[in-house]
């Protein structure tokens, strides 16, 4: 007797080869029915004998495509099954309304591999074979549900040969929708000064040769173009770096196999996983010493960022050779600061200065994806950028609440849109600076409005005004009148934090949030804060005592005159000894000595991030930086090893007062000590601040859980340090893994707290 099963499949399901597992299921258990693609996910219906039916049910759960990331599964027993005699993969339907997940786009599979180097193949170096298992997705897909006609790919018709093996269930590439080959598929162009020199095999081989003479190639990517060159060429890597304006500013490298990069740098077993894993992240490991790379490549860095090849393409253009370079310089196509490239007449212009020569194709890009970048810290991934083989997958989202749109901050700016109990952190965006990251930022959200069928009902922003993620939140909120909420930008990071940590509840925790600059509720610059709350509110318990930003940016840029400002402020002498004294021209420390004693353009700040770069420019390692963070990075990377001494802070009744540890490093800077001791010492003088501040609110609150968010955090030593110290000293310590503890973080956070607000405001 005959019974049948209904079933419904939730989470990833689509462009990952579920229906052919599916199917491959119910004809080895006998079954007849049907397998289709809906906007909510994937419906079954199988009819056969009740012990076969069991067995699917079981496998299905059990053993689903290693892509797939099953959320739930309602099976259903339908009495009188409709009777067919065939097991059949169905038209896909659309709901309008329904959404699922989209897979990201996934590196090239071992298989896959393994065919394009088979001579005998029909890819035989095919620079576009993929299957059900990889290639890409978020990148090309326009709409769903995830069919060909809904990608980029929907302009290539299939060729006999393609189209048999797309609807041959028996096949590993039936219902693969990027699916191509040399006769019906993309092809590579190679083109120099706008004209195109050659096409396919001979493009690649010229390119090749290109790459061995030192020449600069833009490659269209998977999500978007990438510089590369010769990394042992330092002749070519400063070419790049004059061209692209980026001066200082590390680059990624890529080499064309794991063991080429053990030459270069340390990989641990967790580093290795993560080098190869489906998503091929950047993941920045420990620099060799005594190897010949140019220090141009990473300068004043004690890692380097390595990723292996995501797609066939790059695998052809990198395949080792006999005097071929072995390590490519593998950086984003944009001038710094500008996204990157992914249109192929956008990118003609915006390279053109750049590079010698375009190696790129006809599939379009629709959404653009930098590289992700990954290190693994504590033995656990730590994501500083998400985006490329990440995104768009979910992260949980634990409250219910309608849809909310969370704008983000401005730097490593991402965004956040939530349905039911997912939460769609955006990829990264970049900083929100300038109208073309603007632009992007837009056209993102209404992708992912679109994509995963959005309507957000609330919507919330960071505090500060003049952010264009505010304006952006704001002008929204307004035209469809819907409710704005604004977070502050630490509580910001402290309940991304929670929330990443699966903390439920709204019982408060020690919120220990340091960063570069937030917008303070009282207006001031912060980012050195200790809170105390969770999702629905805070307290600033403590922070670091308030000093002038003299000039704001200006000593941003210059930690120079941060330092001296810290040194004012504690009520010290700028001594002609001190190198930041010196970095400075005498007028331009009167100039600056009046700024701070008139208080002229001089906005308050706790900002831990300030009182690294102070600290690093008077230990002597830089007073003038080129980018976010360089100054405090530089000062981590020549740390002396096993140095255990720190200096004291003042406790106040809410500030964190530095003079005591200036008074003992400039004793020790006069006295000769060597840099990486100092740097060392700076280093543990923060972890115990961080120690005695938690025992402090867990004498007076019994509080023993603490959250680390926040920029500064990305700082190895430091972390692994403070978790030492905590853990010692029996805190719980919840920090950082999927949602980065920068500002790419911050737009979950808000999220989270919009939900709760806002059903604190609604009863
Ligand atoms: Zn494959
Ligand atoms: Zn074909
Ligand atoms: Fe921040």
């Amino acid at each position: 007797m005959n019974t049948g099963l209904s079933i419904k499949v939730k989470g990833i399901v689509q462009g990952v080869g579920f229906r052919p597992f599916v199917y491959h299921l119910a004809v080895e258990n006998g079954l007849t029915g049907w397998v289709l693609n809906s906007s909510s996910g994937v419906e079954i219906q199988v009819t056969g004998p009740q012990a076969k039916l069991d067995d699917f049910a079981h496998q299905l759960t059990q053993n689903p495509p290693p892509l797939a990331k099953i959320e739930s599964i309602l099976v259903e027993r339908v009495a009188n099954p409709p009777q067919s005699f065939s097991f059949e993969i169905h038209e896909s339907v659309c709901n309008l309304e329904d959404f699922i997940p989209i897979s990201p786009d996934i590196s090239i599979c071992d298989q896959c591999l393994h065919e394009m180097k088979d001579p005998s193949d029909r890819r035989y170096r095919y620079p576009f074979i993929n299957c059900t298992n990889c290639g890409p997705r978020f990148s090309i897909i326009e709409d769903i549900p995830y069919d060909r006609p809904k990608t980029t790919m929907s302009a290539f018709n299939m060729c006999p040969k393609c189209l048999a093996e797309y609807l041959d269930p028996s096949n590993r590439r039936f219902h693969a929708q990027p699916v191509a080959c040399p006769d019906c598929g993309p092809q590579i162009t190679l083109e120099q000064s706008g004209h195109i020199i050659a096409e396919k095999e001979q493009a690649l081989q010229l390119a090749r040769s290109a790459l061995r003479d030192g020449k600069i190639i833009a490659l269209k990517g998977l999500g978007g173009y990438q510089i590369v060159c010769d990394a042992n060429n330092a002749e070519s890597v400063a070419q790049i770096r004059g061209r692209k304006k980026r001066s200082d500013k590390p680059f990624a490298l890529m080499t064309s196999q794991i063991s080429q990069i053990e030459k270069y740098a340390i990989i641990n077993d967790q580093e290795r996983n993560l080098l190869l894993s489906s998503q091929r992240p950047i993941v920045l490991l420990q620099k060799k010493s005594g190897t010949n790379l140019p220090e141009s490549i990473a300068p004043g860095q004690a890692t380097l960022g390595f990723m292996l090849p995501n797609t066939p393409l790059h695998h052809l253009l990198l395949e080792p050779e006999t005097d071929f370079p072995e390590v490519f310089v593998m950086t984003s196509g944009n001038m710094s600061e500008e996204p990157i490239a992914y249109k192929d007449d956008d990118a003609r212009q915006r390279l053109e200065s750049i590079v010698d020569l375009f190696l790129l194709h006809n599939r379009p890009i629709h959404m653009r994806v930098d590289d992700s970048v990954t290190r693994v810290i504590n033995s656990r991934p730590f994501i500083l950028r998400r985006a490329r083989g990440f995104a768009p997958d979910f992260l949980p989202f634990h409250f219910s609440s309608q849809s909310i749109f969370a704008a983000g901050a401005e730097l490593k700016n991402s965004f956040c849109l939530t349905r039911d109990d997912q939460a769609y952190l955006s990829h990264h965006i970049g900083d929100l600076e300038n109208i073309e990251t603007l632009q992007s930022y837009e056209e993102g959200i209404a992708h992912y409005e679109k994509l995963f069928r959005i309507h957000p009902q609330i919507m919330v922003c960071d505090l500060h005004p003049d952010y264009l993620s505010t304006r952006y939140a704001n002008a929204r909120a307004e035209q469809e009148q819907k409710p704005l909420y604004f977070v502050q930008h630490h509580h910001a990071h402290l309940a991304a934090c929670l929330a990443e940590n699966n903390h439920l509840s709204n019982d408060p925790v020690i919120g220990i949030c340091f960063d570069g600059t937030g917008y303070g509720s009282d207006q001031a610059i912060w980012g050195g804060e200790v809170l105390i709350g969770s999702y629905r509110q805070f307290v600033r318990r403590f922070h670091l005592k308030y000093v002038p930003l003299p000039g704001g940016d200006l000593s941003i840029r210059n930690p120079a005159r941060m330092a001296l400002a810290q040194l004012w402020s504690c009520g010290f002498e700028w001594q002609p000894e001190f190198a930041c004294t010196q970095a400075l021209c005498m007028e331009e420390r009167t100039v600056l000595r009046i700024q701070l004693e008139k208080q002229i353009n001089s906005p308050l700040t706790s900002s831990m991030g300030r009182l690294f770069d102070a600290a690093s420019a008077f230990i002597g390692i830089r007073q003038h930086v080129n980018y976010e963070g360089q100054a405090a990075i530089e000062m981590e990377n020549i740390i002396a090893q096993g140095e255990n001494s720190y200096y004291p802070f003042k406790i106040g009744q809410s500030d964190l007062d530095p003079a005591p540890m200036w008074e003992r490093l400039i004793h020790d800077y006069l006295s000769g000590i060597p840099q990486a001791t100092l740097a060392a010492r700076f280093h543990n003088s923060i972890a115990q601040l961080v120690l005695r501040v938690c025992q402090k609110v867990r004498e007076e609150e019994s509080l023993s859980k603490v959250a680390l968010s926040g920029g500064v955090w990305q700082n190895r030593v430091l972390l692994t340090y403070t978790l030492q110290l905590l853990q010692e000293a029996d805190f719980e310590v919840i920090w950082h893994s999927q949602v980065p503890t920068n500002d790419g973080g911050i737009a979950y956070g808000q999220a989270c707290i919009a939900a709760n607000v806002h059903q604190i405001t609604e009863s």
